[in-house]
């Protein structure tokens, strides 16, 4: 499974990644961090390891992609955690951002829809060292009322509406981040002030895949 090495090559490609997203506004530097620390192209094929720091999406298995390092640095700053946070995170994918939320020390909950993605991603963040508390099979639109309530909630897909139970998840002071719309999404961070009350603020155009409903 693990076809490539981490070398100082790509160790060098990661610095000016990161030099790249700081010129873009990204101020977080926790989440610089995180990215500078990430074999990202340990998470794609091997085919697209050359590009695997470049500020771009790239497709993995079952015709998702892994998001481009911008957008996962801009949702993970929005988050604004706490080491020690809880975090739900909806579309496991490729699991890069599940491994920058690892390495933001918090814990992580990750749900994702495609049974071959959630256990490639599941051996691979093992292997990797990266240990999220609880990977789950499932449906991101219910969230995952088990664990619940959440300091942080972030949707790596392009939801159509906010669901329900996301914001019901949300502990008080906790903060929802996702992208909401067809194409393109505008990114939405809702905070829960009360146990009735959101704020709300949107921060422009992204484009996801889309968060899929359940096929049944
Ligand atoms: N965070 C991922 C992004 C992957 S793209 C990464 O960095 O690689 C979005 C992911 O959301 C896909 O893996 C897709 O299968 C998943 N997804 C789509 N609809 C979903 C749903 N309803 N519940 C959970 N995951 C979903």
């Amino acid at each position: 499974m693990m076809k490539a090495r981490d070398t100082i090559r790509h160790a060098g490609k990661r610095k000016q990644l990161v030099d790249l997203l700081v010129k873009k506004g990204i101020q977080n530097k926790a989440v610089l961090a995180a990215i500078n620390a990430i074999p990202r192209h340990l998470f794609m094929d091997s085919s697209f390891e050359d590009h695997a720091y470049q500020d771009k999406a790239f497709p993995i298995a079952a015709d998702q992609t892994i998001s481009q390092p911008y957008t996962v640095a801009f949702q993970s700053a929005l988050l604004e955690v706490q080491r020690g946070d809880k975090v739900l995170e909806i579309g496991t994918g490729s699991g890069y951002q599940t491994a920058v939320l690892c390495e933001l020390g918090v814990k992580v909950y990750s749900i994702e829809r495609q049974h071959e993605l959630f256990r490639k991603t599941k051996t691979f963040l093992t292997k990797l060292g990266y240990r999220p508390k609880y990977l789950s099979f499932g449906d991101g639109y219910k969230g995952l009322e088990e664990y619940a309530p959440y300091d942080g909630i972030i949707v790596t897909a392009g939801a159509p509406y906010v669901p329900k139970p996301l914001l019901s998840q949300l502990a008080i002071g906790g903060r929802l981040v996702i992208p909401v719309g067809d194409d393109p999404q505008i990114m939405t961070l809702f905070v829960r002030t009360s146990e009735t009350e959101y704020q709300k603020r949107e921060y422009g155009e992204f484009r996801f895949v889309p968060l899929l409903e359940d096929k049944n």
